[in-house]
C-alpha cells in the first residue's frame, strides 16, 4: 500500500467507503462526484499508478476489472441501455487519482 494514496486507503478499508462489491483483488464503489446517474469505480486493491504502469503480469487483474464492470452494469440495470468504461491515463488524460481505476458510467435517460 502507498501511504499517501487515497484509493489504497479506500480499497484496503482504511477510509470508510461503502463497497458495492469486494473480493480479495478489487473493490467497487460509487464515485463521490458522479457524472451520470450510475458512476462506479472499479479499483484494484494493489497499487498500480496508471495504465502506463501495467506489466504482462497485470493482465489477469485488468481482465477481472472489466468482467466485474460488466457484472456491475447488469446489477445496476444499465447493461441493456448501454454504458461507458473509461480509463483516464495521467494528467493529460484527465487522471486525478494516481491509482488505477476503471470508470463505469451510464444510466442516462433514453
Ligand atoms: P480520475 O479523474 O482520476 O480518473 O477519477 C478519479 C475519480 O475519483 C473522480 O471521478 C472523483 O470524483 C473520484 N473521487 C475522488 N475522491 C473520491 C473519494 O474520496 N471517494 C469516492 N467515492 N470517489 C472519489
Ligand atoms: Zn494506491
Amino acid at each position: 500500500m502507498e501511504i499517501d494514496c487515497l484509493f489504497c486507503k479506500i480499497a484496503n478499508g482504511q477510509t470508510a467507503t461503502d463497497f458495492l462489491f469486494e473480493n480479495d483483488k478489487l473493490v467497487v464503489f460509487r464515485d463521490i462526484n458522479p457524472h451520470a446517474p450510475v458512476h462506479l469505480l472499479i479499483v484494484p486493491k494493489r497499487h498500480i499508478r496508471s495504465i502506463n504502469d501495467l506489466t504482462e503480469g497485470d493482465n489477469a487483474i485488468l481482465a477481472e476489472m472489466i468482467t466485474t464492470a460488466r457484472r456491475m452494469a447488469k446489477k445496476e440495470r444499465v447493461d441493456a441501455s448501454g454504458y461507458k468504461l473509461l480509463f483516464n491515463v495521467e494528467k493529460g488524460g484527465g487522471q486525478v487519482i494516481f491509482h488505477l481505476h476503471l470508470h463505469l458510467i451510464g444510466g442516462w435517460k433514453k
